[in-house]
């Protein structure tokens, strides 16, 4: 169903979505699943340094399977599981960084584990999910139309004003505790019901890579059971809309399929994206301001410009399947939305982008709330009319690809 949607018409679009396209349809199997077939030699009692260059070494490993899969020059039922992967060791690394947290670019330092310090996104070890459901309101090729199988996490790692989710990302206890096994069966269970991808958000996934990463590893292995159900339906509120699908539309060759989608701040660290690269099929990068000036001012996060630039530019030569997102602020459209734009259209040429029209005032930004701050007037407004055409009118005049993925639901393209 997802196959025949009309914005695949747009071939730039799905030029770029090609390989999330084939995952999600059950045509190729996901990168977790080629991960688990990637075997290494190296003891897991090693030093990290020398983990980490065993990682380096399977990557390229993975890369040469990847693009022979992608190619159709090998089948994965041709490679076996070996006794340690790839999978085990990013499983075995992202517990080394969790003892001195490196995930994002704070690079706190903390142990998480066993210290009594937190960083700055506070958290311990524990991971917490707010809810998860079929998300119908992501862009048309993410959504689709049995929704985007999305996770929302509390915490994060930066500190917007205006945030929109701000009852979880201020908010690190609202929500339950989950395991990697109950982030595993969420996952199945949301593929399953027919979700077109698992979408790891929050607040910020990143700042539960831990969690993610070992779930990722269990995908398939762990089903739910009633009891567990139990559990987990008290954060779906979607639990009895939806019925489960025939096997064959998740499976590939008998073992759960799905594409993996890291809907991200990308202000992490480059330890974090080498573990994601082989990892997540589809990335949903925010790309929120122009500089640090207004990151630091509406946001509280220093080096925002460089780490998050750096990071698109990466999966973009990495040649990831990629659609970037663009909040348009008030007052913000010269100084982020303009200069976002002029540097996608310079560094990423050809990748979609969500100019997105749909920012109201919240949080510290929100003038009706009690937690208004007059600091942050000057968006405590939706933007105008004018401000979204000018920003649309920007990136026509870049040659942003942009109109098939932000205009199908904008209020403006609606009006006559
Ligand atoms: S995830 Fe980021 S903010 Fe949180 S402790 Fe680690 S480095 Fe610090």
């Amino acid at each position: 169903m997802l196959e025949r949607l009309q914005i695949w018409r747009d071939e730039r679009v799905a030029k770029r979505l090609s390989w999330y396209l084939a995952v999600s349809t059950n045509g190729m199997p996901a990168k977790y699943l080629i991960c688990q077939r990637i075997p290494v030699d190296v003891d897991f009692g090693a030093g990290e340094e020398e983990l980490w260059g065993a990682h380096r070494e399977a990557a390229k490993a993975f890369e040469q399977v990847y693009t022979s899969i992608r190619g159709g020059r090998l089948a994965l039922r041709e490679l076996e599981k070996p006794a340690k992967s790839l999978m085990d060791l990013k499983v075995e690394l992202v517990r080394r960084m969790l003892r001195h947290c490196n995930f994002c670019r704070w690079n706190c330092k903390v142990d998480r584990v066993g210290g009594s310090k937190r960083g700055t996104c506070m958290l311990d070890y524990t991971s917490r999910v707010s809810s998860y459901f079929h998300h119908l309101g992501e862009e048309l090729p993410i959504r689709g139309v049995r929704g985007s199988g999305t996770i929302f996490f509390t915490s994060c790692n930066m500190r917007c004003a205006f945030c929109q989710n701000s009852d979880i990302s201020k908010d690190k206890d609202n929500g339950l505790v989950v395991d990697p096994r109950l982030l595993a069966m969420m996952m199945w269970e949301l593929r399953v019901e027919g979700c077109h991808n698992i979408n790891l958000v929050g607040g910020e996934p990143t700042v539960h890579l831990h969690t993610i990463v070992e779930a990722i590893s269990l995908l398939g292995a762990v089903q739910p059971t009633k009891d567990k159900l139990s559990y987990l339906w008290m954060m779906k509120p979607d639990a009895l809309r939806w019925r489960r699908l025939e096997p064959s539309q998740y499976l590939y060759d008998g073992e759960l399929n799905t594409p993996i989608l890291w809907n991200s701040n990308m202000y992490m660290s480059l330890e974090a994206l080498e573990i994601l690269r082989e990892l997540v099929d589809i990335w949903l990068p925010d790309f929120k301001f122009g500089g640090n000036a207004c990151s630091i001012k509406l946001a509280r996060t220093p080096w925002y410009w460089e780490t998050v630039s750096r990071n698109h530019k990466i999966i973009y030569d990495w040649g990831e399947d990629i659609v970037v997102r663009h909040l348009v602020m008030p007052n913000h459209v010269e100084c982020c939305t303009k200069k976002v734009l002029d540097w996608i259209a310079k560094n990423m040429p050809g990748v979609p982008v969500n100019v997105m029209d749909q920012y109201h005032p919240d949080c510290f930004a929100d003038p009706l709330s009690s937690q208004f701050d007059p600091r942050y007037s000057e968006i405590a407004r939706r933007p105008t009319e004018e401000e979204i055409l000018e920003s649309y009118r920007y990136a026509s005049k870049l040659g942003i690809v942009f109109e098939s993925i932000s205009l199908e639901k904008s209020a403006l393209s609606l009006r006559p």
